[in-house]
């Protein structure tokens, strides 16, 4: 069954992190997943609703599912949407969960700061190329960046990069590598991203799952400032 099926809405999620914290918002949105992905090698699994399935995909691919129709919504960092670009894609949503922030950081022993002030050429190693190119520039600094697409700690303490631009949520494993956060460049979060078209064509089971949605998001917020108190 192909997610043109008019009757079936398809929702992608990555494993992990955006998963995890997306079931909460599911379960409160009155949806449970009936498989759990860290046990089964399953890419689609059912839910307790008939005509709504989730779709396993890597993170990155999540704003490619939904842009081209694989997939009707999807959950995804604004780290990744940024990246991609959001074209064909309707954000309606704020879902406040994987919240971390992207940040510029460099090794204990580097002088980020001279180094920015004197105008110095910066070799940037990091896997958001779109993002660091944008934020330098707005800064005025020169970079050469290089594409990573993992373990960027490590290249500043092999001599690959000056400095990285990171997602950062403790800290804790920049400090592991010896690694100062020099500059944050924006928080991040996750999403909900839904297909343009298929908001169209399948309007009221995608409106009544987002209205699901934005309810079950206030609920969350309400209790977690209650619990502040
Ligand atoms: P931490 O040590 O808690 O600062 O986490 C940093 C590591 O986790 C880095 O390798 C990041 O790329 C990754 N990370 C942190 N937050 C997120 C997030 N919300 N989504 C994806 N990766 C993250």
């Amino acid at each position: 069954m192909s997610s043109q099926d008019r009757s079936m809405i398809t929702l992608a999620l990555s494993k992990g992190r955006i998963f995890d914290e997306t079931m909460p918002l599911l379960k409160a949105a009155g949806l449970d997943v009936l498989e759990n992905p860290e046990h089964s090698r399953k890419l689609i699994l059912p839910t307790n609703r008939n005509n709504i399935r989730v779709v396993l995909v890597r993170a990155s691919d999540v704003p490619t599912y939904v842009q081209y129709g694989g997939a009707d919504l999807g959950v995804t960092g604004l780290d990744t949407l940024i990246e991609h670009g959001s074209e064909g894609l309707y954000q309606p949503l704020d879902l406040q969960i994987a919240k971390c922030r992207m940040s510029v950081a460099a090794h204990e022993a580097f002088d980020y700061a001279s180094a920015v002030k004197q105008g110095s050429r910066l070799k940037i190693a990091t896997k958001y190329i779109n993002i660091a190119r944008e934020f330098f520039a707005r800064k005025g600094v020169h970079v050469d960046l290089v594409k990573l697409y993992g373990s960027m700690e490590l290249a500043p303490l092999t001599g690959l990069a000056d400095a990285i631009v990171d997602l950062v949520s403790t800290g804790n494993t920049l400090k592991a590598n010896h690694l100062i956060e020099v500059e944050q460049i924006m928080p991040i979060s996750s999403r909900l991203v839904i297909n343009q078209a298929a908001l169209k064509l399948k309007q009221p089971l995608i409106r009544e799952l987002l209205d699901a949605f934005v309810v079950a998001v206030n609920e969350r917020n309400s209790a977690l400032n209650e619990s502040a108190r």
